[in-house]
């Protein structure tokens, strides 16, 4: 059966199709080079037609490419038959690769028709390109809107970082003011620790009195704009207890305290609290409108803020040792800082081979001044007293309420004799100061004791009692005189 195949398939029987053309040279040849172009161009097209689909592997229908490649090299093969058979009478072969090549196509047009539809429903290349134009614009509208969001947070970067440069400087400035050992020393260093906060502003910082309805300046950078004082009631800021900006397009809404020439710019105005009252008020003009921001008066309060707790801080540091120094109804220094600047002074006027003159001052008959003109009236001496020492003494004299009506004044580096010179000129002019309380005109005299270091001791203790035992004899003597001991 194997041996019968083959020669069925090339059977010699049958007599070539050659004869069929009756062997004319031109006819053959016309259907040989004609066949030949064919299968030559049948061929090339399989070869890129698998070229195409195994480089296109996103390619729909594979199957039918590799179908129809089969179907068109089969009918390649055929028309390589019809060569063959114009010599050689294979009919058999050519009849069987025919039958295969009808296979084929049958199963390419089976495989093919239902693909129709689908092919159908494949989008055309103006449908595609409309899609294209559209996903385009939704590229470009999602590549503006990324644009947006990122210059966003680059905005929102840019203001974190300006945030924390600013913190880091806050906290600068209450480091410094932390160091501060006096609200002297905070006001030389606040103008120059706020400035770089409020970069082309002007400013100030003002501090409420005593009497709680003036505000003075305390600090100022920039071209001063503000009154040196003002009345509480001047600032909206300080009515409403919040801060208040002031605004170029309203002149009549502009805080009065603001010189005319600030009203032409806007500003801000921050009331200072401290332990729940107001303690002063921030102040910046000058500001470009587009410096006010919600930020920036962020900011403006905090360091209103801040700045009010360190300098209510220092006051407070200040009253404490005051209170501690100082003698509260007079304000001249206490006994206590008798002491400690009297073995000072001794240790220095020992260095210095100096003397050191001390006086002690007694109110003449203060009971008897008390009972004539009632309490408040002897405060009121004892107040002015006070103040006439203090004011006539030397900044590095020190002027002390001793006790009661007794006053002490140290006076370093000068000599016993000119102690006694200038206790009694101390006396004269005590006697003539022309008090007046409710009307009535006071007249006070007083007795003094002087005592000189090295001369009479050699510590205050001592010091202090020869001159006392001097002013016994003094007050011995009819009051109103200065003894020496
Ligand atoms: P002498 O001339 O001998 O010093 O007589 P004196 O009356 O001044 O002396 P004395 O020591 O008898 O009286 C002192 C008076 O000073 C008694 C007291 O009422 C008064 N005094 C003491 N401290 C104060 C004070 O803070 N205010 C007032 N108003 N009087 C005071
Ligand atoms: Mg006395
Ligand atoms: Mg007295």
């Amino acid at each position: 059966m194997i041996m019968i195949f083959p020669e069925l398939l090339f059977s010699t029987h049958y007599i070539p199709h050659g004869h069929c053309y009756l062997w004319q040279i031109p006819l053959v040849w016309l259907h040989v080079v004609a066949d030949s172009l064919i299968a030559l161009a049948y061929f090339s097209i399989p070869i890129m037609l698998v070229y195409f689909v195994r480089k296109r592997e996103d390619i729909p229908f594979k199957r039918v490419f590799v179908l129809f490649s089969a179907f068109i090299l089969s009918c390649g093969t055929t028309h390589i038959m019809g060569i063959i058979t114009l010599w050689y009478p294979f009919y058999w072969i050519s009849g069987v690769i025919k039958g295969i090549t009808a296979l084929i196509s049958v199963l390419t047009a089976l495989e093919l028709f239902p693909l129709i539809p689908k092919a159908l429903a494949l989008p055309s290349p103006h449908s595609l390109e409309i899609l294209n134009r559209e996903i385009s614009q939704l590229n470009s509208d999602l590549e503006q809107r990324v644009q947006e969001r990122t210059n966003a947070l680059e905005t929102i970067n840019q203001e974190l970082i300006k945030h924390n440069q600013q913190m880091c400087k806050l906290t600068e400035v209450n480091e410094f003011l932390q160091l501060c050992k006096s609200l002297g020393e905070a006001k030389k260093t606040l103008a120059e620790l706020l400035k770089p906060l409020f970069p082309k502003m002007s400013g100030s910082v003002y501090l409420i009195n005593e009497s709680r309805n003036v505000l003075e300046e305390f600090s100022s950078w920039g071209t001063l704009s503000n009154n040196c004082i003002f009345l509480r009631e001047d600032c909206w800021a300080l009515r409403k207890g919040s801060s208040y900006i002031g605004n170029t397009e309203f002149p009549a809404l502009y805080c009065d305290h603001f010189s005319q020439n600030a009203k032409s710019a806007p500003s801000i105005c921050v009331p200072m609290n401290a332990q729940g009252k107001i303690f002063g008020s921030l102040h910046l003009n000058r500001m470009d409108l587009k410096q006010i921001t919600q930020s920036s008066v962020a900011l403006a309060q905090t360091v209103a803020q801040q700045v009010s707790l360190s300098l209510a801080n220092l006051r407070l540091q200040e009253n404490l040792r005051d209170h501690s120094l100082r003698d509260p109804l007079t304000g001249l220094f206490n006994r206590r800082y008798l002491e400690e600047s009297a073995t000072r002074e001794i240790h220095r006027a020992i260095r210095n081979n100096n003397s050191m003159g001390i006086i002690v001052i007694d109110i003449d008959y203060f009971k008897k001044f008390n009972d004539t003109y009632g309490h408040a009236a002897g405060d009121f001496v004892l107040v002015e007293v006070s103040q006439y020492l203090r004011n006539n003494t030397r900044n590095f004299d020190v002027a002390c309420r001793y006790g009661g009506e007794e006053f002490v004044l140290l006076l370093p580096d000068v000599s016993l004799e000119n102690t006694c010179l200038r206790a009694e000129s101390i006396r004269k002019e005590i006697q003539s100061l022309n008090l007046k309380y409710e009307q009535q005109l006071l007249e006070i005299t007083i007795s003094l004791g002087v005592a000189s270091f090295p001369e009479h001791g050699c510590n205050l203790e001592s010091l202090i009692n020869r001159a006392d035992q001097a002013l016994y004899k003094a007050k011995k003597q009819g009051r109103n005189c200065v003894l020496s001991a």
